[in-house]
Parts: C-alpha cells; structure tokens; sequence
C-alpha cells in the first residue's frame, strides 16, 4: 500500500485507490486494531477518510440525497458516504460505546449488501469479562489465533510510544504545536492503515522537532470532547495565541496508560464509558499541563452534548462551548466566540 505524508512530515491519508479493497476494513471510532492487523486486514478509519476529503462538505450532502436525514450528526453522513466512495465491503462498527446512530448505519450498510462486524465495549469498564468475551470474538470473526492480537499489541505499543513522546513534546517542551498534536494522536486509531510506515514517519518527525524552537503562546488551553469536525480551529486558535497544550479523545486514541493485555488497555481506554472516568482524566490533563482554559467541542446532532453540564459542573475552569455542524472553516461568529473567550483567559 501506498502511505503519502506532507512536507511537515504530518502523518495524511493512504491512497485509497492503491489499497486493495478485500483486505480493507473500514472501521467508524477506534476498535482493537489490533486484531485487524493480527488477522492481515488493513483497518481505515472512515471518519479521517471523510474528513480529510476535498469533498468532505459534499459528502454530507451525498448522505442526505441517499436518505439520511439532515438532523443528524454529519460524522454519520461522512461515514456512510466514504464507504460507498471507496467500494468498502467490510465495516467494523462500535455497536455499544459509541452512539446509537452507528448501530441504525450499520443496519443500512447491511440492506445495501455491506459485510457488517459487530463489536460492543461493555457498559462499565471494569466489566473485563465482557470485554475479553467481545475481543475473543472479534478474533474469531476474522480468523486469527487470539495470541496473535497480544502479540501485536507488543509491536504496536512501540508505536504509539512515539506518538506519546509528541505528546508530551506538546506540553512540556512547547515545540509540537495543537495542530500537530491533534492530526498525529487522531491518526492513530488506525495507524493509517500500516504502523510500520506511521512509525517510521513519527521518528522524522521527532527529528525534526529536536531541532524547533518552542511555541511562544503564553496561554495553555485544552481541547475536550469528540475530535472537532471543523477544519481551522487549530490554525485559528495559535493565530489568536492559544497553545492547545491537551486534545482530549485523540489523546485516548493513542492509549497513552501503560498495560500488559488488550483487555487492561481497553479498559483504561475512556471514550466508550461512562463521562465519569473521562472527568477524571480531564481533571488529571489540566492540573499536570497548567491549562487555563477548555473548550469544549460538541458536535450538532450529538447526544454527547449533554454532557457540557457535567463538564461545566466538575471542571472549575472557564469552558466555551463550541458546537459545530458540517465539515469546513470556522464561521465569522464562532471565530468572534473563541476569540472573545481567548480574550477574557488572558
Ligand atoms: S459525533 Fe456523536 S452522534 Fe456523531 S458519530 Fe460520534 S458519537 Fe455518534
């Protein structure tokens, strides 16, 4: 396969064309990829195929046209639209844990002749019996040995441990920006399809930054909840001098605690729970990172709004709430917004 990276040494998306299309598992929010792997499939992200489209807006559209209905969250649209775009013939979908619109697209992908892999985490994360029951499935479903898939995880946690020196390069040493920060954590839910390449590409880029002067932004804020959908918000916020020192759920993406099986990590992983533990870490990110200020991303159509109450409630910290509906740029008023809230931390 083919795995092109721009001239910042930023991870971008395989060539989808190149790929051949019957090792190819489309996959709709961050699953054990390490099964896919051990099994010899290529997991994609359909969401970063999406979003990183020139036609990503149209995409939206496309969904609707086939009958999707308009209220509801373009991830959605994006997904169901980049799986048809690319011919995908297997989707792995987060039927518990994530959203119950992914469970409704997974049953249209099914009328329209899509192969359709179920995976559920459990509802409460200490329930690691469901979670071994539901891993041993998945490796069963893809014909792979179990031991396999902890084999792998071995070989991709040297991976990410690269990612998690970016990261902390992020906010200790200042020299990776917001920007970076997001598009490597969010790319490493599938690793773009083949981590001997994305870790290869995350050495240079480590090189690379050795060499950088830090970031001179004073302020330190985070970034919490689902990746945002806009395309500019981190471009936006250096320009108005915010250094995103934290990115909530992309972090997670990169499973940045320290574990001996697929099990313990998909435990510690905080996305499909409960926002309690997700609390918890916020909490942990802004007295560790010295962040002065969060926004909170929530994206139009998404039950996981609800939650800016009990973020509001727990974090005593100035949030803006920034919601979003399609992808592209920031409109002038939320640009008015974040730079008012920029304004008022400062
Ligand atoms: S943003 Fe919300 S509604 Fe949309 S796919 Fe993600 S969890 Fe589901």
């Amino acid at each position: 396969m083919t795995l092109t990276f721009n001239d910042n040494l930023l991870p971008t998306l395989p060539i989808m064309e190149d790929l051949p299309v019957d090792r190819i598992i489309g996959i709709t929010s961050t699953i054990p990829i390490e099964i896919v792997f051990a099994a010899g499939y290529i997991p994609i992200d359909l969401n970063n195929i999406f979003v990183c489209d020139p036609s990503s807006y149209k995409m939206v559209e496309d969904a609707e046209s086939a009958g999707l209905p308009r209220n509801t969250c373009a991830w959605i649209k994006g997904i169901y639209s980049a799986t048809r775009k690319y011919h995908i013939k297997k989707v792995l979908s987060v039927i518990q844990g994530d959203c119950s619109n992914n469970q409704a697209l997974m049953e249209i992908f099914q009328s329209e002749g899509i192969e359709t892999i179920p995976f559920a985490y459990p509802h409460s994360k200490t329930d690691k019996k469901f979670l071994q029951d539901q891993l041993e499935r998945l490796a069963d479903s893809l014909e792979v040995d179990y031991s396999k898939a902890e084999e792998m995880k071995g070989r991709l946690d040297a991976v990410r441990a690269k990612i998690h020196e970016i990261d902390r390069l992020t906010w200790v040493e200042n020299t990776v920006t917001g920007e970076e920060n997001h598009i490597w954590t969010v790319s490493t839910s599938d690793l773009m399809g083949d981590y001997t390449v994305f870790e290869e590409r995350a050495v240079r880029f480590l090189k690379l930054v050795r060499e950088r002067e830090p970031v001179q932004h004073a302020l330190r804020i985070g970034v919490v909840g689902i990746p945002p959908i806009c395309e500019d918000l981190y471009a936006f916020l250096s320009s108005v001098g915010a250094h995103v020192v934290f990115n909530e759920i992309q972090r997670q993406f990169s499973m940045p605690y320290s574990t001996r099986t697929l099990v313990d990590q998909y435990s510690e992983y905080t996305y499909p729970y409960d926002i309690f533990s997700r609390l918890e870490d916020i909490q942990q990110g802004i007295k560790q990172r010295n962040i002065k200020g969060l926004i909170h991303y929530v994206q139009s159509f998404c039950h996981r709004h609800i939650h800016d109450r009990l973020i509001r409630k727990n974090v005593q910290l100035p949030i803006l709430t920034l919601d979003c509906d399609r992808p592209g740029r920031l409109d002038g008023a939320m640009k008015t917004r974040i730079e008012a809230f920029i304004e008022m931390l400062r």
